[in-house]
């Protein structure tokens, strides 16, 4: 197998001869095709084939191809978000009456997703501390749980998840573990080497890297044995009647969970990603090896420089030895965690705010895990809906700022942090 650096650059589009080196973009809602029988096996997914870019386009395929190669699994699509993905991981296999076991820590977006939107289509949600035994962990699955679902690092309270733990609890009770890797990225962690069957992204953080699309991305590892539990995913391993009682699982094997997300969710929800979009990630990806690790090698400075200074009342990252979940982090991700630090300053959320306000290099926007250094107050910015319990719960105190440190120099981060410091007080 390639290594990640050479996937990151020839992954994907494999130009035979005569064909464009780089990734063309198939700007076409619609491809033709010279019979009307050909068309007609398309759409009974005889064939494979394109018919519109609803469901399927070849620059769209050839990204989530590379992407799913970095991650080593065997099949993946990319979305128009990461809420997209995240939403279709989970409907793909759950409907209404059905009930999943997600981590607390997660995305914000998430939570509104699992515990608001999810919730009126008739899914409900356990949020879990990810902290918790397995024997208290074990004690909220159901009969009617259908998957298990957390982030390889929490976005923003940065908690390191025991992979192996969470793949385990699924696994005993007959469930899939889907992994948030958008944090790590699999230049970090490759989940499905820990025993996460299904990965999801958004696209818009560290791969795409430069804050230019929105975008998101499944990727399946075919590890997860659908017919082992046929009675809980009747909608792989039953006639689907929208394609003539085919039975996704029996067709397609090990791509029985993708095709039906893309044949299926894609078909009936739309939530494509363009195919400028998704050249415009091609792109990012090309240097995706290159920024992460500078990414983290930039962070690593910035929480041991805060840590020394007395304006600060607690750093939080896991690659500080001390932190809570260095451990963790140093089994599942030892070439470094993220670019992203959470921090609070002494003085409590005003002096927060004024610190953020003085920033000249730093940028306050709603983003994280760009190129450019950029930093947010969650309780007043991504996590404002929920409540102070709420917030303590996701892991997000309300002094909390997530400084998300970019690939600039970083002696001129420094050097922003701390004339902002001396403006703060
Ligand atoms: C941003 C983010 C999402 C949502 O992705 P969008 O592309 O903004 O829809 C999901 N999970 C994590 C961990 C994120 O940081």
């Amino acid at each position: 197998m390639a290594s990640k650096d050479t996937i990151c650059i020839q992954g994907g589009w494999q130009p035979k001869s005569g064909e464009p080196r780089i990734l063309p973009i198939y700007q076409s809602t619609t491809f033709k095709y010279g019979d009307s029988d050909h068309m007609g096996r398309l759409f009974d997914l005889e064939e494979e084939g394109y018919f519109y870019s609803r469901l399927q386009n070849p620059t769209c395929d050839t990204v989530a191809s590379k992407i799913c190669e970095l991650e080593g699994g065997v099949a993946a699509m990319l979305t128009s978000s990461g809420q997209a993905a995240t939403f279709l991981s989970i409907f793909n296999i759950c409907g209404a009456g059905d009930h999943v076991v997600s981590s607390a820590t997660i995305y914000g977006g998430s939570s509104n997703l699992f515990t608001v939107t999810l919730k009126k289509l008739g899914i409900d949600f356990t949020l879990v501390d990810p902290d918790a035994s397995e024997e208290e962990l074990a004690k909220v699955f159901r009969p009617n749980t259908k998957a298990v679902f957390a982030e390889t690092i929490s976005n923003p309270a940065l908690v390191v998840l025991d992979i192996e733990k969470f793949a385990r609890l699924a696994h005993s009770h007959g469930v899939p573990l889907i992994i948030d890797n958008t944090f790590a990225t699999p230049i970090n962690c490759r989940p499905f080497e820990w025993g996460a069957d299904i990965v999801v992204h958004s696209t818009t953080k560290y791969m795409d890297g430069h804050a230019a699309t929105i975008g998101g991305c499944i990727v399946d590892s075919g590890n997860f044995d659908w017919n082992a539990h046929a009675d809980k995913y009747p909608g792989l391993t039953t006639p689907d009647e929208s394609y003539h009682g085919l039975v996704y699982t029996e067709r397609f094997g090990k791509a029985a969970y993708i095709t039906k997300a893309t044949a299926q969710l894609m078909r009936d929800l739309g939530s494509c990603q363009s195919p400028m979009n998704a050249f415009l990630l091609n792109l990012g990806l090309e240097t995706l090896h290159l920024r992460v690790p500078r990414h983290c090698s930039n962070a690593q400075k910035v929480a041991e420089y805060l840590e020394k200074r007395e304006e600060v009342a607690w750093v939080n990252y896991p690659g500080l030895p001390g932190n809570k979940y260095y451990e963790l982090a140093q089994k599942y991700m030892p070439n470094g965690t993220s670019g992203v630090i959470s921090f609070g300053l002494k003085g409590g959320r005003e002096t927060c705010v004024r610190f953020m306000d003085s920033l000249k290099l730093g940028a306050i926007v709603t983003h994280v895990a760009d190129a450019r250094t950029s930093v947010l107050h969650p309780a007043s910015h991504t996590h404002r809906q929920l409540s102070d319990e709420q917030l303590v719960e996701a892991g997000v105190q309300p002094d909390l700022i997530r400084f998300s440190v970019g690939i600039e120099g970083i002696e001129d981060i420094l050097a922003d942090i701390d004339q902002a410091m001396a403006a703060a007080k």
